[in-house]
């Protein structure tokens, strides 16, 4: 079977137990255990509103298409992003007819602040923070720059379950932030996701644009009494993109677990910058500032030639992989190409490295073994 780079571990028999208990109620669908999964992450993130989805991909094309209608953006107008990282993030500004604008990364692998600045123009509405691996970056410095310049933030949070920045979690600063607990991110189900917006307003646009539009859900018409409990409005031409009971069963016990999951991944990269660190020429490792608690979904370094890395770690049954290949290599974004210098050297020399609750120490002292060998020449 060899190391792979991720396998999600699940908590089986209580993940089992509250779906039994979908099953036997008959309630599987919108309702019941997703709005208990919505209670539940409010409380554990001091998030004022929690939409529960069925992906943070339809969630970020939400959370663009929402803040557009409210602050009347148009067609054409600009959100400043990052290139490295899942194409979900930029198909959401393109989706709403938008232009999405690149400014590099830092050492951190996040949004570089300063070229932010240097990105914003008079049609700039918003920026998109994607929290990379988990870290924070310098977000503090982006919320900063997007109150002067009078534009909204958008979290991509899929990697930041379970972040702290300065011991809080972050996002109370942004209009939106959207999580993802599809089935390799730090609070696995199946697939699925959550739209926290700042304005409770929002919030109900969301959940109205998630079920095609219709102002009413089927829970709340069957909690309601009265005659007319069938009838509704469609008020949008929505999507389907609300979660269901049984992922949400699994999102409610392992968020039991966040917390000790991220805890044991941060022990983990500890085991492997201790002995990368005594390379720093060959292995170049992330920034993570000290005020971020990462949740650590990745564990990345920098080497000269990646691609021999992999081929070397794959002849070893080790899987590592990459976040990210530079989006302005594909299609749509390539008109951006070769304006953001730092995300393309890192998009030719980023590997992540195995980074789950099954590894033991052994498996990561051989997989440091493999990578020493591979890239350190005597
Ligand atoms: C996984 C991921 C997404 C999409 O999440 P889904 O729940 O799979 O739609 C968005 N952004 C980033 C940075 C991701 O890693």
């Amino acid at each position: 079977m060899g190391i792979q780079l991720f396998s999600p571990k699940f908590e089986v028999e209580e993940c089992l137990e509250e779906i039994r208990e979908c099953l036997e109620k008959g309630w599987t669908g919108l309702g019941f255990k997703t709005v208990e999964f919505e209670e539940k992450w409010k409380h554990y993130t001091g998030l004022p509103f929690a939409y529960y989805i069925n992906s943070a991909t339809i969630g970020l094309y939400m959370a663009v298409d929402i803040l557009k209608e409210k602050y009347g953006w148009k067609d054409g107008d600009e959100i400043i992003s990052t290139p490295l990282t899942f194409v979900s993030t930029n198909h959401a500004i393109l989706k709403s007819d938008m232009k999405a604008v690149f400014a590099d990364i830092d050492d951190t692998m996040c949004l570089d602040p300063k070229s932010v600045r240097e990105k914003i123009t008079e049609k700039t509405r918003a920026v998109i923070f994607v929290g990379i691996g988990g870290s924070t970056g310098h977000y503090n410095e982006i919320v900063k720059i997007c109150k002067e310049n009078n534009l909204a933030l958008i979290l991509d949070a899929a990697h930041m379950g379970g972040t702290r920045l300065n011991g809080e979690i972050p996002g109370k600063e942004a209009d939106v932030v959207v999580y993802s607990f599809q089935a390799v991110k730090n609070l696995p189900t199946g697939d699925s996701g959550m739209i926290c917006f700042k304005d409770g307003n929002c919030d109900e646009i969301a959940r109205k644009k998630a079920w095609l539009g219709i102002n009413k859900d089927t829970y709340t018409r069957t909690t309601n009494s009265g005659n007319y409990k069938w009838k509704y409005n469609v008020e949008y031409v929505g999507d389907k993109a609300h979660g269901n009971s049984i992922m949400a069963s699994v999102g409610i016990v392992q968020l039991k677990y966040l917390d000790r999951d991220n805890a044991f991944r941060r022990q983990i990269a500890s085991w492997y910058r201790e002995r990368f660190s005594k390379y720093p020429e060959q292995i170049k490792m992330v920034n993570i500032p000290a005020e971020c608690e990462s949740s650590t979904h990745l564990f990345q370094i920098l080497v000269e030639d990646r691609d021999e890395l992999i081929l070397k770690l794959n002849a070893a049954e080790i899987y590592p992989g990459v976040h990210y290949a530079i989006n302005t290599d594909y299609p749509m974004y390539s008109y951006a190409k070769n304006t953001c210098p730092y995300a393309e050297y890192v998009s030719d020399h980023v590997i992540s490295l195995p980074m789950h609750m099954r590894l033991t120490y052994e498996d990561v002292q051989y997989i440091c073994d493999e990578v020493i060998k591979a890239v350190v020449r005597k």
